[in-house]
């Protein structure tokens, strides 16, 4: 089963509108860059700059939300709906970051029901779990972690399953420059799949797991050349249109 590598970059709360829209001057090249190399390449910037972003993507160039509300609309104040997104064009959003469960407090079983959301307006989410630097060193990341996916994906049918992507980032890897060794990070996003399998059985193998954590130009190879890891999801080297093109040059 041949999965296709998907490069994600992850803005956070970066990015005034027109510094969105001058990042994506270089999307053609990018997206041609991508093209070539077989590779799926997007951005996933605030809400703010999501329609000004999505109106310069060329063809293919993936354009993500960091979050989403489980409600199609009420009163949600400060909230966005998979519908909103869907009347936009958008057709992915980031689900769970560690960012969002640990300052927002979400929950992997809320997370399920954000993915439930995404899936019911035919968008895709891009699930993110991860173990703490406490939880890696006490050895129990892949319980930890396998935690994350059942709850994540509970009570999805294989159809559904096999169109959300999972993203694998350690937190203590997230924006510190220390990444997982490629060994580690092969071996938890080989027993994801394995839960996957548990879950969903052959349909596993079509869903694509994403490392995250401190990913750059210079180790990107090593992360995309492992059985399992397919594609990463990138968050400081994803700011510049110059390291971005970088890692696609880079990844493949
Ligand atoms: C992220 O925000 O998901 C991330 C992995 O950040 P960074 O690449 O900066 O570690």
């Amino acid at each position: 089963m041949s999965r296709k590598k998907f490069l994600l970059g992850n803005w956070k709360m970066n990015k005034v509108p027109s510094e969105a829209l001058s990042f994506m001057e270089k999307a053609p090249e990018m997206a041609a860059l991508a093209s070539k190399k077989g590779i799926e390449i997007g951005v996933a910037p605030t809400f703010l700059c999501l329609e000004a972003v999505k109106a310069k993507a060329p063809k293919g160039f993936v354009v993500s939300a960091q979050n989403v509300n489980e409600h199609s609309s009420g009163a949600y104040t400060g909230e966005v709906s998979p519908l909103m997104l869907r009347a936009i064009g958008i057709d992915h959003a980031i689900i769970g970051h560690s960012e969002r469960r640990e300052y927002n407090g979400e929950t992997s079983k809320a997370c399920n029901l954000k993915i439930k959301a995404l899936l019911a307006e035919g968008l895709t989410p891009v699930y993110c779990c991860g173990e703490s630097l406490a939880t890696y060193e006490a050895g129990e990341t892949v319980d930890f972690v396998k935690t994350q996916i059942e709850e994540g994906f509970a009570d999805l049918t294989k159809e559904e399953a096999k169109k959300v992507v999972v993203a694998y980032e350690p937190i203590w890897a997230i924006g510190t420059g220390k990444s997982a060794s490629k060994e580690d990070a092969e071996k938890t996003i080989s027993a994801i799949r394995g839960v996957l399998k548990e879950f969903f059985g052959e349909t596993a193998e079509e869903i694509r797991i994403l490392y995250g954590g401190s990913v750059k130009p210079n180790n990107i190879k090593a992360y995309l050349a492992c059985p399992d890891i397919d594609g990463a999801l990138v968050g400081g080297a994803s700011l510049a249109p110059e390291s971005f093109m970088e890692l696609i040059e880079e990844s493949v």
